[in-house]
């Protein structure tokens, strides 16, 4: 583990006064349960979602883990300050070799994944498309600030199996999280029904202000020598109680287009009293541009760049978002 903890703590806002009923696509909703010291995010992601996969027309397993991928960095990403960036990677040997989220703070997300069409078969979840290997997650808060980055090994587990490891290892705050997508057909005119990618996740966490109460059960005892009298942590009867809570959430709680993000929570919490805050908007977008694409080209050797040159002309994709770059060989620095 290479890491030091990233806050992930919620910025305090106002808080949003007349609950809505109207779900809203592509938002994160931070929210607060007072008398268990619980906070969270909820991510409901509809057209960037369906923007981002669209690019690449992935096979629907693919476009389903990649998803997955998305929203759990949109859950970790978007507690970050403005300017920061959060990035998930995974390099694995499975069918889905490897994939990538970005996500600038405060609302930008891309993505793509690399996959071997040959190696997909049917009722593959997502450890087995993945396969062995690991998730890699990098903070980056800006110029002035240090980036870390935490590693855990994937194992034919899912994703939020690998994020429950990498929150007990490099974060050390008890967190659970929730992730759902799904394939919506809808509507249309003459030609069938549309086919649109949904998405959303739940990311829950125990922050009381006695330190000690958030000690978690499930530490390994280490090496401590065979025989040895392990040392049982309980666990916190709030924190129990949050862990029971989001396990009761549906996946199609969390994609379902017509039950709200604040209903949803509402549900989930109303005994126990929640505050919901202001939702932070999303949205596909892809930082690349033919500037960026021009300088880079230009840091290439003189004769990486020659080698580019095909039918007269230097052609770069990129491969975030499917746009296509071309350059004349004096474009892009060749002789
Ligand atoms: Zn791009």
């Amino acid at each position: 583990m290479v890491s030091q903890s990233p806050d992930t703590r919620i910025t305090t806002e106002a808080p949003v006064r007349a609950p809505s009923t109207v779900p809203v696509d592509d938002t994160v909703l931070p929210f607060e349960v007072e008398t268990l010291d619980l906070r969270g995010r909820l991510a409901r992601l509809g057209p960037a979602l369906d923007d981002v996969l669209a690019k690449h027309d992935y096979p629907a397993p693919v476009g389903k883990l990649l998803g997955e991928a998305i929203v759990l960095a949109t859950l970790l990403g978007s507690a970050l300050k403005f300017d920061g960036r959060f990035i998930l990677q995974t390099q694995t040997d499975g069918p889905v070799s490897f994939l990538i989220v970005d996500f600038q703070a405060p609302d930008r997300l891309r993505a793509y994944a690399r996959y071997d069409a040959s190696r997909l078969t049917d009722g593959q979840d997502s450890g087995a498309l993945l396969g062995k290997g690991h998730l890699a997650m990098t903070v980056d808060q800006g110029p002035d600030m240090s980036r870390y980055q935490g590693l855990v090994a994937l194992d034919g587990g899912s994703l939020e199996e690998a994020a429950h490891e990498y929150f007990l290892r490099s974060e050390q705050i008890p967190t659970r999280v929730r992730l759902a997508v799904g394939e919506e057909w809808r509507g249309g005119d003459g030609d069938g029904p549309k086919h649109r990618w949904r998405a959303g996740g739940m990311l829950l966490q125990f922050l009381p202000k006695a330190p000690e109460r958030a000690r978690q059960a499930d530490l390994h005892p280490g090496d401590a020598p065979d025989g040895a009298v392990t040392h049982r942590i309980m666990e916190d009867d709030a924190w129990v109680e949050g862990q029971s809570l989001i396990g009761t959430v549906e996946d199609i709680e969390l994609i379902d287009p017509d039950l709200s993000g604040e209903r949803l929570l509402y549900r989930l919490f109303h005994e126990r009293g929640v505050r919901v805050f202001a939702p932070l908007p999303l949205r596909a977008r892809c930082s690349c541009s033919r500037d960026a694409v021009s300088s880079m080209l230009r840091s290439f050797a003189a004769s990486d760049r020659a080698d580019m040159v095909k039918d007269g002309k230097v052609e770069v994709t990129c491969e975030f978002c499917s746009s296509v770059y071309r350059f004349t060989p004096h474009e892009a620095g060749v002789e």
